[in-house]
């Protein structure tokens, strides 16, 4: 990396630095598959026992049962970015179980916490655990999932639906998932189900213009079986509460890692272009087209750095200053609202910097297997990231800003 950039942001904790380093020595592993699996539209399963063999599946697990106990959403995001350099859809689908083991460790502090979850941490620390986070499904927001579980009058529910873009499914080992359920009422709730259940079906149709290797399938639920006591409910369904909305935000903003991963590429390929000697004349650096692309490129790469580092340390200590107790919900729609605004500046000023990159690198950029070519394709998948479709999420963000709640 050049140093003419001063703005990239060091871990701000212990286990953030080892979780980072662990990113690094990954990411120097899954780079040279990532052009392989992105043209076979695969996920690379050497990648993902490479990411278990160095600690990065087990990050969220605490020390004691075999984790690296990181909380840091600042140091989270930062090795997601490493590991979006080399492969950025593996950088995602790790992403995803990250969010999900985050998520078992939140509610292990919990009095109610399952005591079953404490062995589900530990086999993540073992590597025998992988978790893909199932919210999405045709037709409907993540707030009101039509994947439904009901109650069979005995100890069990039966679950059908469908969910689409369960990104790692194809060698993950459980499903976490949004359904509903009207036992008591309209609710939201979510289970960790294993994925070779009876009745859970992939689709094995995985094949999209960027992020070919994250295994995004779609999954169908046809007369799913599950222990009624795995369920957990959320809240009312269609209304966001302050818990929902915090793991939403919190499990989410890591992702805009994976925008900052690829547009660090994308800078150090024109960069690395810029400096090379054609067969006629002087090297583009030299040109004053190319070093007004280059200004660009440092001012996007700069703001993304800057946008994603103060945005993720404003969240760690707002955790920090919660100690442990339920934010109101106006203070979770301020950190969904935080999250929403890096989310809109870190993504549109990626897409632009992978952009001006194939600019700076001209026609070559466009070949099939360039590797600024798939960082075009992959960056384009970051708006789609729910919460907030980028149709709505400027609404969004305008209320919440006037003090106007969703819910009001
Ligand atoms: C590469 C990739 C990986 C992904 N991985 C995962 C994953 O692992 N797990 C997961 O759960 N999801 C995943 N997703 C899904 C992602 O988070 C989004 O949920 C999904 O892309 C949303 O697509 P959509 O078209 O359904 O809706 P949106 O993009 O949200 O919206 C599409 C349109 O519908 C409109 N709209 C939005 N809400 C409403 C509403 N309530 N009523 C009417 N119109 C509305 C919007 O204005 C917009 O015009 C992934 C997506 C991608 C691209």
């Amino acid at each position: 990396m050049t140093d003419t950039l001063p703005t990239r942001a060091e871990p701000v904790t212990e286990p953030g630095r080892v979780f980072v380093a662990a990113a690094e020595t990954a990411a120097a592993r899954i780079a040279p598959r990532a052009a392989d699996a992105d043209t076979k539209g695969r996920m690379s399963e050497e990648s993902f026992a490479d990411l278990a063999d160095l600690g990065v599946t087990s990050a969220f697990v605490p020390v004691e049962l075999g984790g690296l106990g990181l909380s840091s959403i600042h140091d989270w995001a930062l090795g997601i970015a490493e590991i979006a350099r080399a492969d950025a859809s593996v950088a995602i689908a790790v992403n995803m179980h990250l969010g999900a083991t985050r998520g078992l460790v939140q509610s292990r502090q919990r009095e109610t916490a399952d005591p079953s979850v404490e062995n589900v941490l530990r086999s993540v620390a073992e590597g025998e655990t992988l978790i893909c986070a199932a919210a999405t499904e045709p037709g409907t927001d993540n707030l009101h999932p039509l994947t439904e579980a009901v109650a069979t009058g005995g100890d069990s529910h039966v679950i059908n639906g469908a969910k689409t873009f369960v990104t790692m499914s194809p060698i993950a080992t459980h499903l976490a998932m949004i359904i509903r359920v009207r036992d008591d009422g309209d609710q939201a709730a979510s289970i960790l189900l294993p994925i070779d259940t009876p009745g859970v079906e992939p689709q094995d149709d995985w094949n999209a213009l960027g992020m070919r290797a994250s295994g995004s399938q779609s999954i169908r639920f046809n007369d799913v079986v599950v222990p009624s006591s795995a369920i957990s409910t959320i809240g009312p369904w269609g209304r966001w509460n302050p818990q929902w909305l915090m793991n939403r935000a919190l499990g989410n903003i890591s992702l805009l890692g994976a925008s900052l991963g690829i547009a660090e590429a994308a800078f150090e390929a024109a960069v690395a272009a810029a400096a090379r000697h054609p067969r006629t004349g002087v090297p583009p650096r030299e040109r004053p087209g190319v070093q007004h692309l280059a200004a660009e490129l440092a001012i996007g790469l700069t703001t993304i750095r800057l946008v994603l580092a103060g945005t993720t340390r404003q969240v760690d200590d707002f955790i920090a200053a919660q100690e442990g107790s339920v934010p109101t919900l106006a203070e979770a729609h301020g950190i969904m609202q935080r999250y929403q605004i890096a989310k809109s500046v870190v993504n549109a000023t990626a897409i632009d910097v992978v952009n001006r990159a194939m600019d700076v690198t001209g026609g070559s950029s466009y070949a099939d297997g360039s590797p600024l070519s798939r960082l075009y394709r992959d960056v384009r998948a970051a708006p789609f990231m729910q919460p907030g479709a980028p149709a709505e999420a400027r609404h969004y963000i305008g209320r919440v800003t006037l003090g106007l709640l969703p819910e009001d």
